[in-house]
């Protein structure tokens, strides 16, 4: 993938209720042309949905980012699930003993294995 298709993607995945294309190519400060290349690399790849829209009579594109499956084995570290999931918990990431313990395991287990 290109740096501006990973750009474009990385916008299209910031918007979770889809970026018109009409605007895309102005935030990536491409022009329109470059622009339908770009998503149609991406729709080729199967890393967004496209919908017609219209604004102001205009015809463009909706564009989503499709969602991926998350591979279980990332949210396990030392044996461990991430705390996080079913945390009951009043939520305060940056002091989390419970995520910081995670953490180390992850660390740990990234060393381990080099
Ligand atoms: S960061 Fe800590 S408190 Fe927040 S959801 Fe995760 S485990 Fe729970």
């Amino acid at each position: 993938m290109t740096d501006i298709a990973e750009n474009a993607l990385r916008v299209i995945q910031s918007h979770p209720d889809g970026v018109l294309q009409s605007e895309l190519w102005k935030e990536l400060e491409i022009d329109s042309r470059k622009c339908s290349r770009v998503v149609k690399a991406l729709l080729d790849d199967e890393k967004i949905d496209r919908v017609e829209y219209r604004k102001e009579g205009q015809r463009t594109y909706l564009l989503k980012a499709k969602k991926t499956a998350v591979n279980p084995a990332l949210l396990i570290a030392g044996g461990a699930l991430l705390p996080c999931i079913c945390c009951e918990e009043e939520c305060e990431v940056l002091a989390c003993p419970l995520l910081l313990d995670w953490m180390y395991q992850l660390a740990i287990e990234g060393y381990q294995k080099q």
